[in-house]
Order: structure tokens, then sequence, then C-alpha cells
């Protein structure tokens, strides 16, 4: 432990020093490429803004990030420049720091609850520094591959290569597993690669952390569709436990007039053909001009991140004008603040209070009619429940429209061809709290199909949990074949 007065000399500095973030580009420059908007930290930079840290006996930060990160002890050690170590301490409790460190809404989580925020100095720039620990690490040669001594008997089938099902796969291939993951798509890393743009996460970060993960020796099978391919049992006869995490991909659909009319599309289908073409893939529907905002009158329906990975896309795609129609004003809007100011800054008009009544035109979208909205009594989740004004409606140009309502888990239970496989009302996977086991034996469920759609570093904690879980069930197994 530290003298207090030693640790004053290093830590506390927050009345003395303000608060920083790595500089944003410039918006003409970021709307010129869709490349991050955040510059690194430096590292004095890092060392100086880790040093206003507090140093809190019941640090708040912690408390509210899922993964229980040790924020001011990895702060500590940045602030004394013993890089190795912070960054030893954060890789511990978070199998993607440098992920998380771009895209947590840090805002809601461990910076939103920083002590030093709260008294009115300006929250420690949490995120920022945890990117810089990890990416000093990568530069540094210090993230290493899993080298496995001897490896287990068993193996584990994952099905779904997103965050839930990497940080297992590394959790369960650290205690010499044999783990096999199963995706649908061509490449590995789920929305983090086809939904999340890469000016919120390039995809050089998400690659170089799955092939570390295929140098771990964790297999890859890419465009296996189980359900298709294969169906859960031949998956469970294959496997010693199986791991559900797919993820939930089915888009809320409006039913309006006119919504069956050509280029009204959904969110994931824009993002996914926006992410594709960054990777150099052929997109036939974006090379022809269909999925391309470029020129176009573009209306983004919704108010969630989504909607705003949507609007900053077509804006990076030199559309004509980009507006964002969400049916509640900016202080009801569920995206993040943040993501909000990112959008306004890049010249997204957002048209609040609103929502589609009609969509025009003859065979493709020409215009959507918008009723104006006013807010009403607060409904049952306690916010105000939007009401249609009469005769309020109008008409905005579009020629390019895209539904982001949000999304909904696919059937699996038909999909896998798996009657046994219990589902919320919600379509969601039961699993018992305690054992994330589902109601078919052996097979487990973590990320996204069992909380519905939430955020990465969620999808990573539930991860490392099924992890635990599924070593105990394999244990417990070879235990009963021994005795
Ligand atoms: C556009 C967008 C932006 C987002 N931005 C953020 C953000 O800024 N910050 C944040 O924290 N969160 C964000 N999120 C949420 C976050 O991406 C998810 O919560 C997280 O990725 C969930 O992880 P997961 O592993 O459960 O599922 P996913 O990441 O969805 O991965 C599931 C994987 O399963 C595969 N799969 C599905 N079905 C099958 C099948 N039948 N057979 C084989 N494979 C299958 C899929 O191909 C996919 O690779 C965003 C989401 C979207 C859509
Ligand atoms: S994982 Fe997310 S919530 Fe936790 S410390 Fe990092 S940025 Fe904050």
């Amino acid at each position: 432990m530290y003298e207090s007065s030693t640790m004053s000399e290093k830590m506390l500095k927050f009345v003395d020093l303000g608060q920083q973030t790595p500089p944003k580009r410039g918006v003409k420059e970021r709307k010129d490429d869709f490349n991050e908007i955040y510059k690194e930290f430096i590292s004095p930079k890092a060392k100086e803004q880790s040093s206003r840290c507090s140093q809190c006996g019941v640090p708040f930060c912690q408390v509210h990030c899922p993964l229980s990160n040790n924020i001011p002890d990895w702060l500590k050690l940045t602030a004394e420049g013993r890089l190795e170590e912070a960054y030893q301490l954060s890789q511990s409790t978070n199998n993607m720091p440098e992920v998380c460190g771009r895209i947590c809404p840090q805002d809601r989580l461990c910076e939103g609850n920083c002590v030093i925020e709260q008294s009115g100095h300006g929250t420690v720039t949490i995120g920022s520094v945890e990117k810089f620990i990890t990416e000093n690490a990568w530069e540094q040669g210090w993230v290493k591959p899993i080298q496995v001594k001897e490896e287990r008997s068993e193996s584990i089938g994952i099905i779904g290569a997103g965050p839930a099902g990497l940080a297992c796969a590394e959790e369960l291939r650290k205690q010499n597993f044999q783990v096999t993951i199963y995706d649908r798509y061509d490449r590995s890393g789920g929305l983090l690669i086809y939904g999340i743009p890469n000016f919120k996460l390039e995809k050089y970060v998400v690659q170089r952390r799955t092939q570390l993960l295929e140098k771990s020796g964790i297999k890859f099978v890419h465009n296996f569709e189980v359900g298709k391919d294969a169906s859960l049992k031949d998956l469970r006869d294959r496997h010693d436990a199986i791991l559900i995490s797919t993820g939930v991909y089915k888009a809320r659909e409006i039913n309006l007039p006119g919504s069956d009319l050509a280029n009204i599309f959904p969110a994931m289908e824009f993002l996914t053909a926006s992410n594709k073409k960054g990777l150099g893939d052929k997109v036939e529907l974006f090379d022809n001009g269909t999925l391309n905002a470029k020129g176009k009158n573009v209306v983004v329906i919704g108010g969630g991140d989504t909607a705003m990975d949507c609007v900053r896309t077509a804006i990076r795609q030199e559309a004509k004008s980009v507006k964002c129609l969400y049916r509640r004003d900016k202080e009801n809007m569920p995206g993040s603040a943040r993501e909000v100011q990112n959008a306004e800054e890049e010249g997204i008009e957002f048209v609040w209070l609103s929502s589609p009544a009609k969509f025009n035109g003859n065979n493709k979208v020409e215009s959507v009619e918008v009723n104006k909205i006013m807010l009403g009594e607060p409904d049952d989740s306690g916010r105000r429940r939007p009401e249609i004004i009469k005769d309020s409606n109008y008409i905005i140009n579009a020629d390019l429209v895209i539904k982001s309502l949000g999304f909904d888990p696919e059937d699996l239970p038909n999909l896998f061809n798996e009657e046994r496989l219990k589902v919320t009302k919600w379509g969601t996977v039961k699993i018992d709290y305690e054992t994330m086991e589902t109601s078919v034996p052996g097979v487990f469920a973590a990320g996204d199909i069992v909380r519905g759609a939430s955020l990465v570093v969620w999808a990573i904690k539930d991860g490392r949990d099924v992890s635990d879980q599924i070593i105990k069930y394999v244990n417990s197994k070879r235990k009963k074949k021994v005795a």
C-alpha cells in the first residue's frame, strides 16, 4: 500500500488538471472516410489523465462496469507508467478492453458514475485510457496467444462468433478445452464486424482479436448455419457441451401503407452492405446503387444507436440529405447522447416528435408522409406517451428509407429443429440463471439471444460467466464417469 502523501502526489489531480479526451477529427475530414473519429491518447496524456482519479474507497465506476473492471487500480498503474501491469490487470477481467474502451456507452456506465463527475470536475476519461492501455500492449507485443500445454479430451461447440461466443471460447481455451466456433457469416466477430460501422470500431481491431484466438488453437467454421447445415442435435452429438450465442437479428417491422415499396430497407441490410464494402467485398446491391446512399434523400426511422450508425453511414456515402425521424424528443431518445452529438456535428437533421404515417411512390419510395407528435402522460415504462397531433401531417422527400426499430430473436426452436429448447414470450432463449443451461441438457446460452438486444460489454460478461458454468458441467460429467 502507498503512503497517502505518495498517493496524493501521483493521483487525485482532478482539481488542478482539467478533463481531456483524445481529440476528435474535424467534421469535414471524418465525413470523407469511414475511419474512427477519435484520435489516440499519447502516452504522457494517458498518464496525466489517469492521475485525475480520486481513488475512491467504493469505486462507483467499477460497480457500474458490467465486468467489474478494477478501474482505479489500472488508472493508478497507468499514472505511474507501469503500463504492462496496467494491461495485465485490465485484461484479467475483459477479453476485449480495446473494443469496450471504444464503444461502451461510458456515459451510462463507468464514467457516468465517476465521483469526480458527480462533483462537477468532469469524469476521468476511463474508456479512452482503457483503449490506450490495450493498444499500447498490442504495440509492445504483450498480447499473446494462449499456450495450451495439455489439451483436454473434451470439446465444446459454440454457435455464434460474436463477443459472447468469442469471450467464452477464450476462457475455455485458457482451461485447455478443445473449442470449435460455428458461424453462418464468412467472418468472425458478429455485430462487431457486420453491424457496428468503422467510424466507431475499425475492423482491424476485431480481426486482430479473432486471429489471436485462431493462433490459440480455437477452430472456426465459417459459412455454417445451424438449422441448415446441421441441427442442434447433430452438434450436441459432436461435442461435450454446446453454447448458443447467436444474437438477435429479426428486424422489427413497420406496417404502414406503402411499406412494400422498393428502396425501404431494414437497418442491418444497409449497415452490412456498407461494412462488407469497407472490407473489400463485392456487394451487388451496393455496387448497383440500391443500397448506396450517394446522392439520395435518406430518411432513417428510429432513435437508437443503430439509427445513429445508419445516419452517419449515409452521410459518409455522400447522401444529398439525411433526416432522422424520431417520435419522441431529444431528451427521450434511447441512443447514447455522445452519438447523437456526433451525428449532429456531421450534419444530420433530426426531425423530433414525428412519426411516419405512409410511404408514397410508384414502385419505389419517393416520399414519407409524417405525423407530428406531442408527448402525453407517462406510460407503464415511465416515458411520456407519443400522441399524434390531428391534421398535422406533411411530406418529406425520400429516395431511400431505412427502418431502425429494433431487433427480435429468430424462432430458434424451429430453426434449430429442437422442440425442447424453451424460449420466453419475447423469443429469447430461457436459461436457468444459476447454471446458464437451457432446457436442453448440456446446451447453454449467453449474450443477446438471452438478454435481447444489449451491449458488447454485457455479451462479454455473459460469455465469461457461461464458460465457468460449462466447465462445471463437463467436470461433473467427468467425475460421474470415473465414479
Ligand atoms: C448497428 C449496431 C450498433 C451497435 N453499437 C453498439 C455500441 O456502440 N456499443 C455496444 O456496446 N453495443 C452495440 N451494439 C450491440 C452489440 O453489438 C451486441 O449487443 C453484441 O454484439 C451482442 O453479442 P452476441 O455475441 O450476443 O451476438 P452477435 O454479435 O450478434 O453475434 C452472433 C453471431 O451468431 C451468428 N449466428 C446467428 N445465428 C446463427 C446460426 N443459426 N448458425 C451459426 N451462426 C449463427 C451470427 O452470424 C453472429 O456472428 C450495436 C448493435 C448494432 C446492431
Ligand atoms: S468495459 Fe465499458 S463500462 Fe467497463 S470500464 Fe471499460 S468502458 Fe467502462
